[in-house]
């Protein structure tokens, strides 16, 4: 019923213990897991994990914050990785103010963050778009590179006023575990707002548990949690928000279209 669009089951708290995750969560009603690289290794996993596992995809890239470490031709790394048959998109990838503070490291996210949405692009993928304390960059930088086959804001942090222009852009909402945050007033009103053919919802695990296990370790086994918090909000059924955002993961990311 549910589509965990963002998670990290490539993170080592995972390693060895990601079938008993996938398991677990499958109990839950999440039937497909996109994980999520952030740097080279964490792609190369990403993808053994979606060779070793029927309900795992992958998403490569270069965090913005793992940029720093890395020079551009580095990513001929990750192009190598995009056109195998389980990767459905090209993640994470941004800008990250909070992280980073100075000039010189911030303007390196931009080159590769722009550099990434171009082999995207190329590759016609969408993309998974991190973004913190940067949302005046991400959106130029998105508006000057168009990802061409759409893309989402991964756990959206932005205000609920530029939920359009992300919108304009062909960019999807995804919304994971601060939603359910008793003093989350503004991912409460982004999910309010956003129209049903464009929200899907993350886990973005082992971070951001949704309440009441926040601070704990998260799992894809909580996403319904994520959901049934957006089914309150919005006065809506939680099988109707599985249902809305699964479609959309699945015409988004174009996997197993017949549902
Ligand atoms: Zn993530």
């Amino acid at each position: 019923m549910f589509i965990d669009t963002h998670t990290h089951l490539n993170n080592e708290q995972f390693i060895g213990s990601e079938a008993i995750a996938i398991k677990k969560a499958k109990d839950a009603g999440v039937d497909l897991f996109f994980v999520v690289g952030w740097d080279i290794a964490s792609s190369l996993a990403a993808v053994k994990l979606a060779e070793q596992y029927e309900e795992v995809y992958a998403i490569v890239g270069v965090h913005p914050t793992d940029a720093l470490q890395l020079e551009l031709t580095d990513l001929k790394e990750i192009e190598k990785l995009l056109t195998h048959p389980k990767v459905i998109a090209y993640g994470e990838i941004g800008l990250d103010y909070y992280w980073v503070k100075d000039e010189v490291g911030q303007a390196k996210q931009r080159l590769f963050f722009a550099a990434q949405i171009e082999l995207a692009n190329k590759y016609n993928l969408p993309v998974t778009i991190h973004m913190r304390d940067a949302t005046n960059d991400t959106y130029k930088i998105l508006k000057e590179h168009r990802p061409l086959a759409g893309g989402v804001m991964h756990c959206y942090s932005g205000s609920k006023e530029m939920v359009q222009p992300f919108l304009d852009l062909g960019m999807y909402i995804s919304l994971g575990g601060p939603v359910t945050f008793k003093n989350a007033r503004v991912p409460k009103e982004v999910a309010e707002i956003v129209p049903l053919d464009k929200l899907l919802i993350e886990t973005d695990a082992p971070y951001l548990a949704p309440h009441p296990y926040r601070g704990k370790q998260n799992e894809p086994a909580l996403l319904p949690l994520v959901a049934e918090e957006i089914a309150r909000i919005r006065n809506m059924k939680i099988e109707e928000v599985g249902r809305a955002t699964s479609r959309n993961a699945k015409a988004l990311f174009r996997v197993e279209q017949n549902d």
